[in-house]
């Protein structure tokens, strides 16, 4: 349940990749080009923002069936779930951010190319309702999760739509994603002459610009994707449980919680790491503390299954020993 809450800044990324996706999808199937996409991009924030509410409320009582969120382009809101109240400026902001990637979106030279390549040279549009483009390594299956690519000049290009800062971790961070897509590319497409790819930073510039993937980064990807996996492997025992399927377990102590106030607020598990719950409790009203103490005290179980699904490193910090059930 943990791994749907999305923060609001991402839910912004989400309704501008879901409204160029729509708009790319409108253009393909009759050839129309949509304007005005920053309003559009609007009222999809303020929607996402409404609905992932009334989704947290829902979700605090029960999770959600795979039919229900297959059926819905929402996620529960991850702050209105953990009663973190940031200001009406932090959603203005982002709400401006929306319509000003969507904007440069819509005058970009990068619209333009797709325009003039022709949908027929259009990788499959991702929208929340596909499932991610995975390749194996070996045995290991990884996730490409790209939002597009096109056919230029015998070269494949990805792109990948960015609305946040390019800052250097972000670009850093980028950069390792784009050499993951470069290698779906190498594994999966057959006739094309080269390999480029792009992150495109709408909070900047629309410009098109892909560049090829060096040899290194691509091998460098690979060596720290065999590193991490076998790392990860060697963290976790797999143990029976009394339903017959497998659990994966990590020891506590490998895992030491590092909390900071602003990585705990957007931490999907900070109501069930003591530290976290610390490091928040000044971001809501007191009262929601305790309700979510009460309602995941109740969920012990659960919760320490869930914690070891993971998927971000650092929510690694707080997996419970395997004798161990989550303490509040
Ligand atoms: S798991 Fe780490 S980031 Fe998350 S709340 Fe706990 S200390 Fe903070």
């Amino acid at each position: 349940m943990r791994k749907e809450l999305q923060t609001y800044p991402m839910m912004a990324g989400t309704v501008v990749d879901y409204v160029i996706a729509r708009t790319l999808q409108s253009y393909r199937v009759d050839g129309e080009v949509k304007s005005k996409l920053a309003n559009v991009g609007r009222r999809w924030f303020r929607r996402s923002i409404a609905e992932g509410e009334r989704i947290a409320d829902q979700v605090r009582v029960r999770p959600r069936t795979y039919q229900e969120r297959k059926s819905s382009p929402f996620s529960p809101s991850h702050d209105h779930f953990h009663g973190i109240d940031r200001g009406s400026d932090h959603l203005q902001g982002l709400e401006d951010r929306v319509a000003f990637c969507l904007d440069t979106f819509e005058n970009s030279s990068v619209f333009e190319k797709l325009q003039s390549v022709g949908p027929e040279n259009w990788g499959p549009i991702t929208t929340l309702e596909d499932g991610v483009p995975t390749f194996g390594l070996e045995e290991i299956m990884v996730y490409a999760a790209f939002d597009l690519w096109l056919i230029d000049e015998g070269d494949i290009v990805i792109l990948d739509w960015k609305s946040g800062h390019p800052s250097p971790a972000a670009i850093e961070g980028a950069e390792q994603q784009l050499s993951v897509y470069a290698l779906w590319a190498q594994s999966t497409m057959e006739n094309v002459s080269g390999v480029v790819t792009q992150a495109i930073w709408l909070n900047e510039s629309g410009e098109y610009a892909p560049i090829p993937i060096s040899v290194i980064s691509v091998e460098d990807v690979k060596n720290r994707i065999r590193m991490e996996t076998a790392k990860e492997a060697s963290l976790l025992t797999l143990i029976e449980s009394e339903d017959g399927n497998g659990r994966h377990v990590a020891r506590r102590e490998d895992y030491p919680a590092h909390p900071k106030t602003m990585r705990c607020c957007d931490c999907k598990y900070q109501m069930i790491c003591p530290e976290g719950t610390m490091a928040t409790a000044h971001m809501r009203p007191a009262q929601e503390t305790l309700a979510a103490a009460l309602i995941f005290g109740n969920q012990r179980e659960r919760v320490a299954t869930e914690f070891v699904t993971k998927e971000w490193p650092h929510t690694f910090d707080r997996i419970i020993l395997q004798s161990n059930p989550c303490v509040i």
